[in-house]
């Protein structure tokens, strides 16, 4: 009797994903945000062979799928096409495509049903409120000097928004820390609290350059809100990286900025400052005892482990990663965590490529730890 139900229900879902439009789009629906579609296993919001291959291969491995293979949803209310779910965790299963509870043989068989019928499957909308990036992320105005932070938040925050693919549900705190002498942010916190240790606001350049970084971690964080796929030397690397990236959108699109109506001339210190950036970086990088490289499983646990202190073990493939990021590469270096192995502190970069082929930011990364998976087996 049950088996018929399942069935039955199956069956209208079939006939409902054979009818839903192809392309995802995230415009707002009312207050239903769309996060994602039914068999999305690889979490790029697609669902097709690249999924259908990952279930296969968790099914005869007997592996439960993990976190990383799921929606985070905070314990929001869930909606698959028309029909609302409020029975879900924190994470919602995309691979229980007839969300019947349990992942097995069925699942994939209607996940192959799906992708053959032409590659589309149900949308999944997540229960949101309807607030901006920017207006998460709040400026503590009085431990700063100036009030020139807010702008400079909002800039970064909508730049971000229009390119992430997804939003985030925590609010941020960006305050001015006397006590600290590096920049931090802290994630487990609800509010996040992001510090930034320049308080003299009018240093344009510094806070897009902290800033940006200390974003980057509360972005990927919010993602994944425990710590399930924090590699250390993987996320430095790419918030270093998205850095210098953004005091090159400031420079390029300066006159959209709070700032230009103070200062209408002052775009070229945002190109200059990463350039100085980098080469006063690029110094430290002669004669190192480890580098990303040459490093093996036992050198990348030390260069994990120095991650924030010795930068300069990591500048070069830093460097050359942010030569690759461009708008639409952005989302997928935001979502490397659900692509971590942590016996090997890299990447499962078959899944990852497979989830991004076209980012070049991606490929290079993977390329990185592929490199250090080879040295490795040496
Ligand atoms: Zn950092």
């Amino acid at each position: 009797m049950l088996k018929k139900k399942i069935i039955v229900k199956i069956i209208s879902f079939i006939i409902a994903a054979t009818v839903v439009s192809t392309t995802v789009s995230f415009d707002t629906f009312a207050e239903w945000k769309q996060i994602g579609c039914i068999g999305d296993i690889n979490n790029d919001r697609k669902a097709n062979i690249a999924d259908l291959i990952l279930l296969s291969k968790h099914l005869l491995a007997q592996n439960a799928l993990t976190n990383q293979n799921s929606y985070y949803v905070g314990n929001s209310n869930v909606k698959i096409n028309d029909e609302e779910n409020s029975n879900v965790n924190d994470y919602f299963q995309t691979a229980d495509i007839n969300q019947d509870g349990t992942i097995d043989a069925f699942d994939l068989v209607f996940l192959r049903r799906i992708i053959i019928n032409g590659g589309s499957s149900s949308d999944v909308y997540k229960w949101e409120d309807d607030i901006s990036l920017k207006e998460k992320l709040n400026v503590d105005k009085d431990t700063f000097e100036y009030d020139y932070v807010e702008g400079i938040k909002n800039f970064i925050a909508d730049h971000y928004e229009k390119n992430m693919g997804y939003s985030v549900s925590k609010d941020c705190v960006i305050s001015y820390n006397a006590d600290r002498t590096v920049p931090g942010t802290f994630t487990g916190r609800d509010p996040v609290d992001i510090y930034l240790t320049t308080s003299h606001d009018s240093y344009w350049c510094k806070i897009v350059f902290q800033l940006s970084h200390e974003m980057t971690h509360y972005l990927v964080a919010e993602y994944r809100p425990d710590s399930d796929g924090y590699i250390s030397w993987l996320e430095e690397t790419i918030c270093e990286a998205m850095s210098l990236y953004f005091l090159d959108v400031f420079y390029a699109e300066y006159e959209n900025t709070e700032l230009y109506s103070e200062n209408s001339d002052y775009a070229k210190y945002f190109r200059e400052y990463r350039e100085e950036e980098m080469e006063a970086e690029m110094e430290k990088v002669t004669g190192l005892e480890y580098s990303l490289s040459t490093a093996n499983l036992n050198a990348l646990k030390i260069i994990n482990e120095t991650g924030m202190t010795h930068r300069e073990y990591r500048t070069s493939e830093m460097h050359m990663l942010y030569s690759y990021i461009t708008p639409k590469n952005i989302e997928g270096l935001l979502k490397y965590r659900n692509f971590s192995d942590m016996e090997t502190l890299t990447l499962n970069t078959v899944a990852y490529r497979a989830a991004y082929p076209n980012n070049e930011a991606v490929d290079y990364i993977c390329s990185v730890c592929e490199g250090i998976i080879k040295n490795t087996n040496k």
